[in-house]
């Protein structure tokens, strides 16, 4: 006798975490190499004081100072314990059994298995060249279409797209589909033609800009993620799919304290030398003989394929780098994701990659 139930976790894909191995250097999570910053801590200490209470269930203090910051009302922004929790329940307020949830592929790993949770249909289309095929993807739109991911830079190639062809994109989604435009590498993007998406919520009231604390700002460990919906309907929805209490006290001091200047001109810095050192990286790998998107993220991708493209076989190319000591992500047949660390773990790196 074995307990009964959703026949559709049978089939569901597991996430794949990355690795940590003792000893070894992690590149496989897209996490800061920074140690969290002394300011933010003692605002940590500080809120770890009131953990006998309960958080604000609707983190009202920070949606404040991030409606502010962006502009907006306070009723547009939701907080969640990480933007992926805030997909999920976008999932679960707009999609339900026999939907479909749009996105590209590959793309945010989550993406599917959150979408297979909710039991809607997940439409794969796939990435042309590494990056979004939009209007492949304005294509794929049926009238069972409730919601679109739009993963900008993408995870796991860290390809951007441009601002027109996201607009022109944006202007073919019908006005009742959800557009989720999921920015968790938005302060990394250094190329001036990537639309920064919280300027488009005015002109396009089915959308909905993702960003988190948990990749720029170092906070991946505390889960804080928040959203800003362009039409309270939308935010209103992810407040009435949340798990009460799902963001910690703790984490929403933690999210407050890195939006104050102070915090903000040192995470600056850290972001400027990340992408300092991703263009480095880029150039030592395609110097090196390996093809490398254009990354607007804090990682790099290298494609499967033969060696004269420079191509790599993904497993193979983890295993040769963790045989050094360097833990990547790989995705079986399709790529290698490497996350941009500080200049000496980047070095531990290229010398596992190099010469190929
Ligand atoms: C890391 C990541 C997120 C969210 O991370 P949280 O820690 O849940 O905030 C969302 N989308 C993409 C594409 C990511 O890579």
């Amino acid at each position: 006798m074995t307990v009964r139930l959703r026949s559709t976790l049978a089939s569901l894909p597991a996430y794949v975490p990355g690795r940590s191995v003792p000893g070894a250097l992690k590149l496989a999570s897209n996490e800061t190499s920074y140690a969290p910053l002394p300011y933010v801590l003692a605002r940590i200490a500080e809120a770890a004081g009131q953990i006998n209470r309960y958080p604000d269930s609707f983190s009202a203090e920070l949606s404040g100072a991030l409606a502010g910051r962006f502009g907006v009302q306070s009723q547009q922004v939701v907080v969640g314990c990480g933007s992926v929790s805030l997909c999920q329940q976008l999932i679960l307020a707009a999609a339900g059994p026999g939907d479909e949830v749009l996105f590209a592929w590959r793309s945010f790993e989550a993406y599917p298995i959150i979408t297979a949770i909710g039991g809607a249909v997940a439409v794969r289309v796939p990435l042309a060249d590494e990056v979004h095929d939009l209007k492949a993807m304005a294509a794929a739109i049926t009238d069972r279409t409730r919601l679109i991911f739009v993963c900008n830079p993408n995870n796991p190639t860290g390809t951007a797209v441009a601002g027109p062809e996201l607009i022109a994109f944006l202007d073919q989604v019908p006005a009742d589909v959800i557009v989720v435009l999921d920015e968790a590498y938005r302060e990394f993007v250094t190329d001036p033609s990537v639309v920064d998406g919280t300027t488009l919520l005015a002109s396009y009231p089915n959308l909905i800009v993702l960003r988190t604390f948990s990749k720029a700002y170092g906070l991946a460990g505390l889960r804080v993620g928040y959203g800003i919906a362009a039409d309270t309907s939308i935010s209103n929805a992810v407040r009435q799919t949340q798990v009460p209490f799902a963001v910690t006290q703790v984490g929403q001091a933690a999210a407050l304290a890195s939006l104050e200047p102070e915090a903000e001109r040192e995470l600056s810095e850290r972001v400027g030398e990340v992408t300092a050192e991703r263009a480095r990286v880029t150039e030592q790998l395609r110097g090196g003989g390996y093809r490398i998107p254009d990354s607007q993220a804090n990682f790099v991708w290298l494609g499967q394929g033969t060696a004269d493209e420079g191509g790599i076989d993904a497993v193979k190319f983890a295993g040769r780098c963790e045989a050094q000591g360097v833990i990547v992500r790989s995705f079986a047949g399709d790529g290698v994701r490497v996350t941009i660390g500080t200049a000496e773990e980047n070095d531990l790196f290229l010398a596992a990659a190099l010469p190929r």
